[in-house]
């Protein structure tokens, strides 16, 4: 698969009634999310790997729960139930369809320990990496309780990737800032930490950031994308940007089914790009960096 592109940026659903109702009619690809249509994607050869970044929205969830009259207690317990489950699904589907990389989901509610256990036992179930969802889980990045788990990614040079900037998280938008992750980044300089959707909405605070941290890597899903009309950002300001932050640094995603990888990728191939930037862009920094060789595997 020569050109096959690389997704670092997908959600997916057990049934398609579950990736309906996630997506609340956001969703621009005209696909319900179920993992099977992810499968099928995948099969038609121009996509080499996608990166499954399934998380689990544990304050949404447990502020539910205790509306219906669970106590707190049982509420969290609950949440976090579902999201180890979920973790164990992910992982599940990633063993029978290996171009799905799977990444988990924690919650500092779960405690330093619980975290690192998490972490543990779902790497035994063919975890990867990590994924955060700051704004919407309500933590700040550098809530200390995660400090463990950083830490241990940072040893076993698993990447972290987290939800950043987009207006939509209005509780907690400050958790939402490439800056959040700038007291992670001092403290754990090793770590690959990929900030999703470039941070849009706060892209002076990822310009600033990328100059910061050089190993400090964008996902552009939602960015940069293909099924909107007009586009978000002109093809002219997405070079501009692609190029300020540095294209070695920019992976290609579509936060399937929210976007559509194909027509996603399609869009960047039709950018006044060089063929190196394009190449980089869609597969070749997702290999280096997230250590995907599917081809070698
Ligand atoms: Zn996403």
């Amino acid at each position: 698969m020569p050109d096959a592109i690389i997704d670092s940026h997908i959600h997916t659903y057990r049934t398609a009634d579950e990736g309906r109702r996630a997506q609340q009619g956001t969703g621009r690809s005209g696909q319900t999310g179920a993992f099977d249509e992810y499968v099928e994607l995948l099969a038609g050869g121009a996509i080499e790997a996608a990166v499954m970044v399934n998380m689990t929205p544990v304050a949404e969830m447990r502020d539910a729960l205790v509306a219906r009259g669970q106590s707190d207690e049982e509420a969290s317990a609950e949440a976090i139930g579902r999201l180890q489950r979920r973790n164990a699904w992910t992982c599940k589907i990633a063993r029978e369809h290996p171009r799905l990389i799977p990444y988990i989901s924690v919650d500092p509610s779960m405690g330093e320990e619980g975290v690192v256990a998490e972490l543990t036992s779902r790497l035994a179930e063919g975890a990867r990496g990590v994924k955060l969802h700051p704004a919407n889980q309500r933590f700040a990045p550098g809530d200390r309780r995660l400090w463990p788990l950083y830490e241990e990614a940072q040893r076993l040079e698993l990447p972290i990737i987290s939800h950043c900037g987009l207006s939509f998280d209005k509780e907690f938008p400050e958790y939402a800032s490439p800056t959040a992750f700038r007291e992670v980044l001092d403290q754990f300089p090793r770590l690959t930490v990929v900030l999703a959707h470039l941070g849009y909405g706060f892209l002076d605070e990822s310009f600033e950031m990328a100059a910061g941290y050089p190993s400090l890597m964008f996902d552009c899903s939602y960015a940069v994308e293909g099924s909107l009309d007009p586009p978000a950002i002109s093809d002219e300001d997405v070079v501009t940007m692609f190029r300020r932050v540095g294209a070695h640094r920019v992976l290609f995603a579509s936060d399937w089914p929210w976007g559509h990888p194909l027509r996603d990728a399609e869009r960047i191939r039709r950018l006044p790009l060089t063929d190196e930037e394009k190449g980089l862009i869609l597969g070749d920094n997702a290999r280096r960096v997230l250590g995907i060789d599917i081809a070698a595997s």
